[in-house]
């Protein structure tokens, strides 16, 4: 589990790898962050979770043979204010940025 969290990368402290599946040869890892209050950055009233959008990225670095697919499980979030209504996705820092090195699919 470390050394996958080292290979990543991981500078966002929460995230936590909620689940690896192996299947043949591909390591399936679902990331996500515990769901913790959110403030709108806009007005500061208290934001809503609109659920959650999975994200699947092909991750070009083998461990161990296996190749490693990682599902990010981003929130989204919509300002409860009325007048506001500003929403946004989570992301995840080290996807930013090590963008170069991975391939959306
Ligand atoms: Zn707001």
């Amino acid at each position: 589990m470390n050394s996958i969290t080292d290979l990543l990368d991981l500078e966002d402290n929460d995230v936590i790898i909620s689940s690896i599946d192996v299947q043949g040869q591909t390591k399936v890892l679902t990331l996500e962050t515990p769901p913790t209050a959110q403030f709108c950055p806009v007005c500061g009233f208290r934001m809503y979770s609109r659920g959650v959008k999975k994200r699947t990225i092909n991750h070009p670095i083998l461990q161990d043979n296996y190749s490693l697919v990682l599902i990010l499980k981003q929130r989204r979030w919509r300002c409860i204010n009325p007048d506001c209504h500003y929403s946004t996705n989570e992301s995840f820092k080290f996807v930013n940025k090590s963008r170069r090195m991975l391939c959306s699919a």
